[in-house]
Protein backbone atom coordinates (compact mmCIF):
# COMPACT_ATOMS: atom_id res chain seq x y z
CA UNK A 1 0.00 0.00 0.00
CA UNK A 2 2.69 2.89 0.97
CA UNK A 3 4.80 1.16 -2.12
CA UNK A 4 1.49 2.13 -4.43
CA UNK A 5 0.72 5.52 -2.62
CA UNK A 6 4.70 6.11 -3.02
CA UNK A 7 4.55 5.11 -6.89
CA UNK A 8 1.40 7.52 -7.02
CA UNK A 9 3.15 10.92 -5.77
CA UNK A 10 6.23 9.81 -7.95
CA UNK A 11 4.66 9.61 -11.57
CA UNK A 12 3.10 12.84 -10.16
CA UNK A 13 6.23 14.46 -9.65
CA UNK A 14 7.72 13.03 -12.98
CA UNK A 15 4.61 14.10 -14.74
CA UNK A 16 4.20 17.61 -13.07
CA UNK A 17 8.08 18.39 -13.80
CA UNK A 18 8.02 17.26 -17.57
CA UNK A 19 4.69 19.68 -17.77
CA UNK A 20 6.71 22.68 -16.47
CA UNK A 21 9.28 21.51 -18.72
CA UNK A 22 7.51 22.16 -21.59
CA UNK A 23 5.77 25.01 -20.32
CA UNK A 24 9.27 26.88 -19.80
CA UNK A 25 10.79 25.63 -22.93
CA UNK A 26 7.43 26.30 -25.19
CA UNK A 27 5.36 29.68 -25.80
CA UNK A 28 1.48 29.70 -25.77
CA UNK A 29 0.80 30.15 -28.95
CA UNK A 30 -2.78 31.61 -30.62
CA UNK A 31 -4.47 31.27 -33.64
CA UNK A 32 -7.28 33.12 -35.13
CA UNK A 33 -8.88 31.32 -37.51
CA UNK A 34 -5.66 29.47 -38.28
CA UNK A 35 -4.08 32.61 -38.37
CA UNK A 36 -1.00 32.89 -35.64
CA UNK A 37 -1.13 36.13 -33.68
CA UNK A 38 1.64 38.14 -33.61
CA UNK A 39 1.97 39.69 -30.41
CA UNK A 40 4.72 42.00 -28.41
CA UNK A 41 3.08 40.45 -24.79
CA UNK A 42 3.58 37.13 -25.30
CA UNK A 43 -0.08 35.41 -23.88
CA UNK A 44 0.11 33.66 -19.98
CA UNK A 45 -0.95 30.16 -18.47
CA UNK A 46 -2.94 30.61 -15.07
CA UNK A 47 -4.29 27.98 -13.44
CA UNK A 48 -4.85 26.15 -17.22
CA UNK A 49 -6.54 29.26 -18.58
CA UNK A 50 -4.48 31.31 -21.41
CA UNK A 51 -4.86 34.89 -20.28
CA UNK A 52 -4.26 37.18 -23.43
CA UNK A 53 -3.95 40.74 -24.14
CA UNK A 54 -6.99 42.54 -24.76
CA UNK A 55 -5.97 44.03 -28.57
CA UNK A 56 -6.07 40.14 -28.88
CA UNK A 57 -9.27 39.98 -28.58
CA UNK A 58 -10.19 44.05 -30.40
CA UNK A 59 -7.94 43.26 -33.35
CA UNK A 60 -8.35 39.78 -34.42
CA UNK A 61 -11.95 39.00 -33.49
CA UNK A 62 -13.53 42.38 -34.29
CA UNK A 63 -15.03 42.93 -30.82
CA UNK A 64 -14.98 46.44 -30.30
CA UNK A 65 -12.87 47.04 -26.78
CA UNK A 66 -13.42 49.97 -24.00
CA UNK A 67 -11.23 50.52 -20.58
CA UNK A 68 -12.57 52.37 -17.72
CA UNK A 69 -9.31 53.48 -15.48
CA UNK A 70 -11.36 54.55 -12.78
CA UNK A 71 -13.73 51.26 -12.58
CA UNK A 72 -10.92 48.90 -13.72
CA UNK A 73 -13.44 47.34 -16.12
CA UNK A 74 -12.70 45.85 -19.25
CA UNK A 75 -15.90 46.31 -21.62
CA UNK A 76 -15.82 43.95 -24.92
CA UNK A 77 -19.20 44.10 -27.40
CA UNK A 78 -19.74 42.68 -30.50
CA UNK A 79 -22.60 41.72 -32.48
CA UNK A 80 -24.82 42.55 -30.05
CA UNK A 81 -22.95 40.59 -27.07
CA UNK A 82 -21.49 42.78 -24.18
CA UNK A 83 -19.36 41.49 -22.03
CA UNK A 84 -17.85 43.28 -18.51
CA UNK A 85 -14.95 42.43 -17.10
CA UNK A 86 -13.47 43.73 -13.66
CA UNK A 87 -9.26 42.96 -13.23
CA UNK A 88 -8.44 40.44 -10.35
CA UNK A 89 -12.23 39.90 -10.00
CA UNK A 90 -13.66 36.78 -11.07
CA UNK A 91 -17.07 38.01 -11.27
CA UNK A 92 -18.07 39.32 -14.88
CA UNK A 93 -21.17 39.75 -16.84
CA UNK A 94 -22.54 38.84 -20.51
CA UNK A 95 -25.03 40.96 -21.48
CA UNK A 96 -25.71 41.68 -17.61
CA UNK A 97 -25.84 38.52 -16.53
CA UNK A 98 -23.52 37.53 -14.00
CA UNK A 99 -20.82 34.56 -14.34
CA UNK A 100 -17.98 33.17 -12.45
CA UNK A 101 -14.74 32.77 -13.74
CA UNK A 102 -12.20 30.69 -12.80
CA UNK A 103 -9.28 33.29 -13.69
CA UNK A 104 -10.02 36.96 -13.80
CA UNK A 105 -8.60 39.47 -15.92
CA UNK A 106 -5.10 40.99 -14.84
CA UNK A 107 -2.93 43.46 -15.21
CA UNK A 108 0.33 42.46 -16.18
CA UNK A 109 3.14 44.55 -16.73
CA UNK A 110 0.61 47.32 -17.01
CA UNK A 111 -0.97 45.56 -19.74
CA UNK A 112 -4.80 43.83 -19.27
CA UNK A 113 -4.62 39.99 -20.36
CA UNK A 114 -8.18 38.89 -20.56
CA UNK A 115 -9.26 35.16 -19.91
CA UNK A 116 -8.86 33.92 -23.85
CA UNK A 117 -11.44 31.20 -23.72
CA UNK A 118 -14.17 33.05 -21.65
CA UNK A 119 -14.22 36.06 -24.09
CA UNK A 120 -13.68 33.87 -27.40
CA UNK A 121 -16.87 31.48 -26.18
CA UNK A 122 -19.10 34.88 -25.00
CA UNK A 123 -18.84 35.73 -28.40
CA UNK A 124 -20.13 32.96 -30.32
CA UNK A 125 -16.22 31.51 -31.57
CA UNK A 126 -15.44 27.76 -30.75
CA UNK A 127 -11.75 27.79 -28.28
CA UNK A 128 -9.75 24.70 -28.68
CA UNK A 129 -6.41 24.04 -26.52
CA UNK A 130 -4.34 21.64 -27.69
CA UNK A 131 -1.76 20.97 -24.74
CA UNK A 132 0.96 19.16 -26.71
CA UNK A 133 1.46 21.73 -28.97
CA UNK A 134 0.86 24.72 -25.74
CA UNK A 135 -1.79 26.27 -28.96
CA UNK A 136 -4.77 27.96 -28.33
CA UNK A 137 -7.07 27.86 -31.50
CA UNK A 138 -9.78 30.61 -31.91
CA UNK A 139 -12.25 29.71 -34.24
CA UNK A 140 -14.67 32.27 -35.34
CA UNK A 141 -17.25 31.83 -38.29
CA UNK A 142 -17.87 35.18 -40.14
CA UNK A 143 -21.91 35.48 -40.56
CA UNK A 144 -21.21 37.68 -43.30
CA UNK A 145 -19.72 34.67 -45.38
CA UNK A 146 -23.87 33.05 -45.76
CA UNK A 147 -24.19 29.60 -46.46
CA UNK A 148 -21.59 27.32 -47.27
CA UNK A 149 -20.19 27.30 -50.79
CA UNK A 150 -19.39 24.14 -52.37
CA UNK A 151 -16.56 22.99 -55.26
CA UNK A 152 -17.98 21.37 -57.09
CA UNK A 153 -16.20 20.68 -60.38
CA UNK A 154 -12.75 21.61 -61.89
CA UNK A 155 -12.09 20.57 -65.48
CA UNK A 156 -9.20 21.20 -67.63
CA UNK A 157 -9.34 21.39 -71.21
CA UNK A 158 -6.59 22.63 -74.03
CA UNK A 159 -7.77 25.49 -75.95
CA UNK A 160 -6.56 27.76 -78.40
CA UNK A 161 -2.80 26.62 -77.72
CA UNK A 162 -3.28 27.42 -74.28
CA UNK A 163 -4.17 25.83 -71.12
CA UNK A 164 -8.00 26.58 -69.45
CA UNK A 165 -8.83 24.93 -66.02
CA UNK A 166 -12.34 26.10 -65.31
CA UNK A 167 -13.77 25.70 -61.80
CA UNK A 168 -17.42 25.39 -60.66
CA UNK A 169 -18.97 26.34 -57.38
CA UNK A 170 -22.47 26.86 -56.14
CA UNK A 171 -22.37 30.39 -55.64
CA UNK A 172 -20.35 33.13 -56.70
CA UNK A 173 -17.17 32.61 -54.70
CA UNK A 174 -14.91 34.61 -52.96
CA UNK A 175 -11.43 33.56 -53.56
CA UNK A 176 -7.72 34.41 -52.81
CA UNK A 177 -5.26 33.39 -55.07
CA UNK A 178 -0.74 33.43 -54.22
CA UNK A 179 2.24 31.68 -55.74
CA UNK A 180 4.38 29.65 -53.49
CA UNK A 181 7.80 28.13 -54.69
CA UNK A 182 10.00 29.02 -57.15
CA UNK A 183 10.61 28.28 -60.40
CA UNK A 184 14.04 27.73 -60.04
CA UNK A 185 13.44 24.72 -57.12
CA UNK A 186 10.79 22.90 -59.25
CA UNK A 187 8.17 23.69 -56.51
CA UNK A 188 6.45 26.65 -58.39
CA UNK A 189 2.81 26.41 -57.97
CA UNK A 190 -0.24 28.69 -58.25
CA UNK A 191 -2.86 28.18 -55.47
CA UNK A 192 -6.52 29.47 -54.92
CA UNK A 193 -8.16 29.15 -52.18
CA UNK A 194 -11.77 29.54 -52.10
CA UNK A 195 -13.69 30.52 -48.94
CA UNK A 196 -16.55 29.12 -47.23
CA UNK A 197 -16.47 26.49 -49.42
CA UNK A 198 -16.75 22.64 -49.12
CA UNK A 199 -15.56 19.99 -51.93
CA UNK A 200 -17.43 17.44 -54.13
CA UNK A 201 -15.14 17.93 -57.06
CA UNK A 202 -13.15 15.46 -57.84
CA UNK A 203 -9.38 15.84 -58.96
CA UNK A 204 -9.37 16.02 -63.01
CA UNK A 205 -6.78 14.48 -64.76
CA UNK A 206 -4.20 16.91 -66.42
CA UNK A 207 -2.68 15.71 -70.28
CA UNK A 208 0.88 16.10 -70.97
CA UNK A 209 0.82 19.88 -71.36
CA UNK A 210 3.72 22.74 -70.97
CA UNK A 211 2.11 24.60 -68.66
CA UNK A 212 1.29 22.41 -65.33
CA UNK A 213 2.26 19.08 -64.03
CA UNK A 214 -0.88 18.14 -61.89
CA UNK A 215 -4.13 20.03 -60.25
CA UNK A 216 -4.49 18.87 -56.90
CA UNK A 217 -7.68 19.17 -55.56
CA UNK A 218 -8.41 19.11 -51.19
CA UNK A 219 -10.02 20.53 -48.23
CA UNK A 220 -6.99 23.10 -46.95
CA UNK A 221 -9.65 23.47 -43.83
CA UNK A 222 -12.37 22.90 -42.32
CA UNK A 223 -12.51 25.32 -39.39
CA UNK A 224 -13.18 28.16 -41.21
CA UNK A 225 -14.09 26.11 -44.39
CA UNK A 226 -11.20 26.68 -47.41
CA UNK A 227 -11.45 24.80 -50.44
CA UNK A 228 -8.06 24.69 -52.08
CA UNK A 229 -6.75 23.94 -55.64
CA UNK A 230 -3.14 23.57 -56.02
CA UNK A 231 -1.91 23.85 -59.59
CA UNK A 232 1.76 22.42 -60.16
CA UNK A 233 3.59 24.68 -62.67
CA UNK A 234 6.21 23.73 -65.31
CA UNK A 235 8.46 26.65 -65.32
CA UNK A 236 7.13 30.05 -65.28
CA UNK A 237 4.12 30.33 -67.21
CA UNK A 238 1.91 33.01 -67.33
CA UNK A 239 -1.78 32.96 -65.92
CA UNK A 240 -4.96 34.28 -65.95
CA UNK A 241 -7.34 34.46 -63.22
CA UNK A 242 -11.03 35.80 -64.36
CA UNK A 243 -14.14 35.06 -62.64
CA UNK A 244 -18.18 35.35 -63.84
CA UNK A 245 -21.00 34.60 -61.60
CA UNK A 246 -20.04 30.42 -60.48
CA UNK A 247 -17.56 29.88 -62.36
CA UNK A 248 -13.64 30.54 -61.89
CA UNK A 249 -11.33 30.10 -64.67
CA UNK A 250 -7.93 30.07 -64.61
CA UNK A 251 -6.08 30.35 -68.02
CA UNK A 252 -2.30 29.64 -68.53
CA UNK A 253 -0.29 30.56 -71.80
CA UNK A 254 3.21 30.77 -72.92
CA UNK A 255 5.22 33.68 -71.23
CA UNK A 256 5.68 35.58 -73.85
CA UNK A 257 8.92 37.62 -75.25
CA UNK A 258 8.82 41.63 -73.92
CA UNK A 259 10.07 42.80 -77.09
CA UNK A 260 8.36 45.62 -79.04
CA UNK A 261 7.17 48.40 -77.95
CA UNK A 262 3.31 47.11 -77.63
CA UNK A 263 4.45 45.01 -74.89
CA UNK A 264 4.46 46.10 -71.54
CA UNK A 265 6.56 44.71 -68.95
CA UNK A 266 4.46 46.11 -65.82
CA UNK A 267 1.26 45.45 -67.21
CA UNK A 268 -0.47 43.74 -64.54
CA UNK A 269 2.18 43.11 -62.21
CA UNK A 270 1.95 42.71 -58.69
CA UNK A 271 4.03 45.29 -56.91
CA UNK A 272 4.37 45.89 -53.29
CA UNK A 273 6.17 49.15 -52.08
CA UNK A 274 7.14 49.36 -48.38
CA UNK A 275 7.78 52.42 -47.26
CA UNK A 276 10.08 51.52 -43.67
CA UNK A 277 9.09 52.30 -40.07
CA UNK A 278 5.76 54.46 -39.37
CA UNK A 279 4.04 55.77 -36.57
CA UNK A 280 5.42 55.47 -32.99
CA UNK A 281 8.72 54.32 -35.03
CA UNK A 282 10.10 56.92 -37.11
CA UNK A 283 13.50 55.25 -38.17
CA UNK A 284 16.18 57.54 -37.65
CA UNK A 285 16.25 61.22 -37.22
CA UNK A 286 18.47 63.41 -38.14
CA UNK A 287 17.94 67.73 -37.12
CA UNK A 288 14.22 66.79 -36.35
CA UNK A 289 13.80 64.61 -39.79
CA UNK A 290 12.19 61.76 -39.73
CA UNK A 291 13.31 58.69 -41.93
CA UNK A 292 9.93 57.50 -42.16
CA UNK A 293 8.33 60.62 -43.20
CA UNK A 294 11.55 60.61 -46.45
CA UNK A 295 10.24 57.11 -47.15
CA UNK A 296 6.57 57.31 -47.56
CA UNK A 297 7.15 60.32 -49.51
CA UNK A 298 9.62 57.99 -52.19
CA UNK A 299 7.39 55.08 -51.80
CA UNK A 300 4.29 57.39 -52.92
CA UNK A 301 5.94 59.10 -55.68
CA UNK A 302 7.03 55.43 -56.78
CA UNK A 303 3.72 54.22 -57.01
CA UNK A 304 2.17 56.99 -59.54
CA UNK A 305 5.19 56.45 -61.78
CA UNK A 306 4.55 52.43 -61.66
CA UNK A 307 0.94 52.90 -61.47
CA UNK A 308 0.67 54.99 -64.75
CA UNK A 309 2.86 51.88 -66.39
CA UNK A 310 0.36 49.90 -65.64
CA UNK A 311 1.25 47.78 -62.66
CA UNK A 312 -0.93 46.82 -59.52
CA UNK A 313 1.08 48.54 -56.47
CA UNK A 314 -0.16 47.58 -53.06
CA UNK A 315 1.17 49.77 -50.48
CA UNK A 316 2.30 48.05 -46.90
CA UNK A 317 1.12 51.64 -45.44
CA UNK A 318 -0.02 55.17 -47.18
CA UNK A 319 0.08 57.04 -44.26
CA UNK A 320 2.13 57.83 -40.95
CA UNK A 321 1.08 54.53 -39.16
CA UNK A 322 2.99 51.65 -37.24
CA UNK A 323 2.71 48.22 -39.19
CA UNK A 324 4.08 45.20 -38.06
CA UNK A 325 7.08 44.16 -40.15
CA UNK A 326 5.25 40.56 -40.11
CA UNK A 327 1.94 42.56 -41.16
CA UNK A 328 4.51 43.80 -43.99
CA UNK A 329 5.33 40.75 -45.34
CA UNK A 330 1.90 38.64 -45.21
CA UNK A 331 0.55 42.17 -47.47
CA UNK A 332 2.26 40.72 -50.90
CA UNK A 333 2.19 37.40 -49.79
CA UNK A 334 -1.22 37.11 -49.41
CA UNK A 335 -1.41 39.31 -52.31
CA UNK A 336 0.61 37.17 -54.48
CA UNK A 337 2.54 40.12 -55.40
CA UNK A 338 5.91 39.76 -58.15
CA UNK A 339 8.03 42.13 -56.32
CA UNK A 340 8.17 43.56 -53.11
CA UNK A 341 10.79 46.58 -52.47
CA UNK A 342 11.14 48.28 -49.22
CA UNK A 343 12.17 52.05 -49.29
CA UNK A 344 14.47 53.27 -46.50
CA UNK A 345 17.03 55.72 -45.78
CA UNK A 346 20.64 55.40 -43.65
CA UNK A 347 22.05 56.22 -41.08
CA UNK A 348 25.71 56.09 -39.54
CA UNK A 349 27.80 56.42 -36.59
CA UNK A 350 30.31 57.82 -39.42
CA UNK A 351 29.22 61.33 -40.72
CA UNK A 352 31.55 61.21 -43.76
CA UNK A 353 29.72 58.15 -45.02
CA UNK A 354 27.34 58.85 -47.62
CA UNK A 355 26.33 56.97 -50.39
CA UNK A 356 23.04 54.37 -51.92
CA UNK A 357 23.60 50.43 -50.86
CA UNK A 358 20.59 47.77 -51.18
CA UNK A 359 20.16 44.61 -48.68
CA UNK A 360 18.89 41.35 -49.48
CA UNK A 361 17.76 37.98 -48.47
CA UNK A 362 20.40 35.35 -49.67
CA UNK A 363 18.59 33.44 -52.21
CA UNK A 364 19.56 33.81 -56.14
CA UNK A 365 16.23 35.83 -57.04
CA UNK A 366 16.70 38.37 -54.04
CA UNK A 367 20.43 39.25 -55.00
CA UNK A 368 19.21 39.41 -58.57
CA UNK A 369 16.42 42.17 -57.88
CA UNK A 370 18.58 44.22 -55.16
CA UNK A 371 22.04 44.33 -57.98
CA UNK A 372 19.11 45.65 -60.64
CA UNK A 373 17.79 47.76 -58.50
CA UNK A 374 21.28 49.06 -56.82
CA UNK A 375 22.38 49.95 -60.30
CA UNK A 376 19.87 51.65 -61.37
CA UNK A 377 19.76 54.26 -57.92
CA UNK A 378 23.57 55.11 -58.62
CA UNK A 379 23.32 55.45 -62.27
CA UNK A 380 19.84 58.27 -61.42
CA UNK A 381 21.05 59.29 -58.04
CA UNK A 382 25.01 59.70 -58.65
CA UNK A 383 25.43 59.25 -55.03
CA UNK A 384 28.66 56.55 -54.27
CA UNK A 385 27.64 53.13 -54.68
CA UNK A 386 27.42 51.27 -51.54
CA UNK A 387 26.83 48.02 -52.93
CA UNK A 388 24.35 44.84 -51.99
CA UNK A 389 24.86 43.35 -49.03
CA UNK A 390 23.61 39.92 -47.63
CA UNK A 391 21.08 40.04 -44.84
CA UNK A 392 19.23 36.83 -43.45
CA UNK A 393 17.74 38.23 -40.87
CA UNK A 394 16.02 41.18 -42.16
CA UNK A 395 12.05 40.40 -41.47
CA UNK A 396 10.31 41.74 -44.79
CA UNK A 397 12.84 40.61 -47.30
CA UNK A 398 13.20 37.18 -45.55
CA UNK A 399 9.26 36.66 -45.22
CA UNK A 400 8.40 37.61 -48.40
CA UNK A 401 8.05 34.62 -50.39
CA UNK A 402 9.02 36.83 -54.09
CA UNK A 403 11.83 38.40 -55.63
CA UNK A 404 12.46 41.43 -52.91
CA UNK A 405 14.95 44.15 -51.87
CA UNK A 406 15.44 46.82 -48.92
CA UNK A 407 17.02 50.14 -50.95
CA UNK A 408 18.36 52.63 -48.37
CA UNK A 409 18.09 55.19 -50.58
CA UNK A 410 20.88 57.75 -49.16
CA UNK A 411 22.82 58.46 -45.23
CA UNK A 412 20.73 60.82 -43.20
CA UNK A 413 23.67 61.31 -41.17
CA UNK A 414 25.26 63.01 -43.94
CA UNK A 415 25.22 66.60 -44.66
CA UNK A 416 25.23 66.27 -47.42
CA UNK A 417 22.49 63.26 -48.38
CA UNK A 418 20.32 64.86 -46.09
CA UNK A 419 20.30 68.03 -47.37
CA UNK A 420 19.03 66.08 -51.09
CA UNK A 421 16.59 63.96 -49.15
CA UNK A 422 15.18 67.08 -47.72
CA UNK A 423 14.08 68.52 -51.58
CA UNK A 424 11.58 67.14 -53.53
CA UNK A 425 13.32 66.77 -56.33
CA UNK A 426 15.87 64.49 -54.69
CA UNK A 427 13.13 62.18 -53.90
CA UNK A 428 11.35 62.09 -57.40
CA UNK A 429 14.86 61.19 -58.78
CA UNK A 430 15.32 58.46 -55.83
CA UNK A 431 11.39 57.03 -56.76
CA UNK A 432 12.39 57.36 -61.03
CA UNK A 433 15.82 55.27 -60.23
CA UNK A 434 13.71 52.39 -58.40
CA UNK A 435 11.09 52.56 -61.04
CA UNK A 436 14.15 52.33 -63.77
CA UNK A 437 15.38 49.27 -61.72
CA UNK A 438 11.99 47.57 -61.32
CA UNK A 439 10.71 47.54 -65.27
CA UNK A 440 14.63 46.47 -66.15
CA UNK A 441 13.30 43.35 -63.61
CA UNK A 442 10.49 42.86 -65.32
CA UNK A 443 12.23 43.35 -68.99
CA UNK A 444 14.92 40.91 -68.86
CA UNK A 445 12.54 38.16 -67.19
ZN1 LIG B 1 15.01 52.37 -41.91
Amino acid sequence: MIKKVIFVVLVALILQSAFCAVQAAQPVEIYVNNQKVISDVPPVLQNGRTLAPIRVISEHLGAKVSWNENSKTVKVSLGGKQIELKINDTKAFINQQKVILDVPAKLINGRTMVPLRFIGEALGAEVHWDDKLQRVDVIKRDESEGPLNNLSSVEVVEEDGGLVARLKTTYPATYKSFILGSPYNDDYRLVLDISNAEISAVKPEVLPNEYIKDIRVGQFSVKPYIARVVFDLKGNPNYRIIQSGEEITVIFSRQTSSRGDDENPLSNKIIVIDPGHGGTDPGAVYSGYNEKDFNLDIAIRLKNLLERSGARVLMTRESDVYVNLYTRADIANQAGAHLFVSIHCNASTNASTSGTMTLYYPSPEKKALAQILQKAMVETLGLPDLGISERPNLVVTRETKMPSALVEVAFMSNKQDLALLKTEEFRQKAAEGLYKGILRYFSTK
